[in-house]
């Protein structure tokens, strides 16, 4: 078996990724859930690809519970919770699929309280090896918390039958670690979030390595790995997302679809990634004096809660109202933030710029993954487009490029200038 090192202080004890690990599962059940019962959880399609081939290995077994392929499974928490009544301490949920039906294990054995293994059959996403789980709550999008496998177990010949958008879809959630650690940057500079080394390096030092090829399914996993372990790490997505996240959950909040079908995560992050790097680099491409005559007088209490007020009227968007009134300085208070940007501006661009490819590398870096790099070709107008860009600086409270810009009073002339 191919076992791979994991990081010290993970939930995750056992990661094993091989050409054909697949027959290796039934030993990795037994040597890390010695005298539990298999239980298979899939949908139609990641039946055919592994949860087949994989029940008629196993000795003894619970029947599996294969979810319908069509129409497709959403990540509803209700799912979870009934998936838990069944669940008890003699079994070992096996999760074969890709990110939904990780995430429907992951909480449904989290709520159980027993550990889990996952057979990933795409590699479309980081939340197989994170904290926490994705789902909707009365129709709004969270993270629930519950634990990350105990054990995953990655078989490369399976990821390759995956549809060719699932695998775009996580290269592109790979890349946006690169804006996501000029965010953690920017972040640090303004005096938030110091970040953490160990946490840093584990996401960051081999991030280069791990996109230079598209088409190589080993290093792409090891990265998505990785940055979900960091996320188990840090107890927080601050690793692994920015605004390009943060961009994608607003989108997603207003149920975005092309030709419809749902739009894929790594396909909204992509966009996201475009708009938030040609931001990072107005910033990196003028000095402060140079743009000092532009920015915008602060805004009083009033102007922002209007502004804040007409970016939501969708009211699609959970309580991102009181999120975003939390996010308001006096203006005072904004001036010595802007102060405080002069100090740092010249590092801060130094820094950006040694952690970010530039802007013409990452358009072709994700063409060539065959994702996509223009708003229209995920169904988004221009204005939804500029709308989600706007939007996604006041649904959390996770500083980025967009909090910066916005406080320094030149959102509105970035975003008209470089988008
Ligand atoms: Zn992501």
């Amino acid at each position: 078996m191919n076992f791979i090192q994991i990081p010290e202080g993970m939930e995750t004890k056992y990661f094993v990724m091989d050409e054909h690990a697949l027959k290796d599962v039934p030993e990795l059940l037994n040597t890390a859930f010695p005298g539990k019962t298999p239980w298979i959880i899939a949908d139609g399609n990641t039946w055919n690809a592994a949860g087949k081939a994989l029940s008629a290995m196993l000795k003894t077994q619970k029947e599996a519970k294969i979810f319908p392929a069509v129409p497709r499974l959403h990540p509803d928490n209700s799912i979870c919770d009934e998936l838990a009544k069944e669940m008890d301490d003699s079994l070992v949920p096996v999760a074969v699929g890709s990110g939904v039906i990780n995430d429907i294990v992951k909480r449904a054995s989290g709520v159980a309280e027993i550990p889990y293994c996952c057979v990933p059959t795409a590699a479309s996403v980081d939340g197989y090896t994170s904290y926490g789980a994705a789902l909707s709550v009365d129709g709004f999008k969270k993270t629930m918390p519950c634990p990350a496998p105990y054990a995953i177990i990655v078989d490369l010949s399976v990821l390759k039958t995956a549809p060719a958008d699932m695998f775009a879809s996580g290269y592109a959630d790979l890349l946006t670690k690169v804006p996501a650690g000029a965010d953690w940057f920017i972040a640090e500079s303004m005096g938030y979030e110091k970040r953490r080394e160990d946490v840093w390096n584990l996401v960051q030092k081999d991030l280069r390595k791990w996109v230079r090829e598209a088409s190589d399914l080993y290093h792409v996993f090891m990265g998505l790995a990785a940055t979900g372990y960091s996320m188990q790490m840090y107890r927080d997505s601050r690793p692994a997302s920015g605004a390009e996240h943060l961009m994608s959950h607003v989108w997603e909040m207003e149920g975005l679809s092309y030709k419809g079908e749902d739009v894929s995560h790594g396909f909204k992050v992509a966009i996201g990634t475009m708009a938030s790097v040609k931001l990072m680099y107005y910033i990196i491409d003028h000095s402060f004096e140079e743009l000092a005559p532009f920015m915008e007088e602060p805004e009083t209490r009033e102007e922002y809660e209007k502004r804040v007020d007409a970016l939501l009227v969708k009211g699609c968007y959970g309580p991102a109202k009181s999120v975003a009134m939390e996010k308001y300085f006096p203006v005072d208070e904004m001036k010595k933030r802007r102060e405080k940007m002069k100090e740092i501006w010249k590092q801060l661009q130094k820094d950006m710029k040694n952690q970010l490819f530039s802007v013409a590398e990452f358009e072709e870096l994700l063409k060539k993954a065959s994702v996509p790099v223009l708003p229209e070709e995920i169904g988004l107008d221009r204005n939804q487009y500029i709308h989600g860009i706007l939007t996604a600086q006041l649904i959390r409270k996770r500083y980025t490029i967009l909090d910066f810009l916005y406080e320094a009073g030149l959102l509105n002339k970035a975003v008209k200038e470089v988008l």
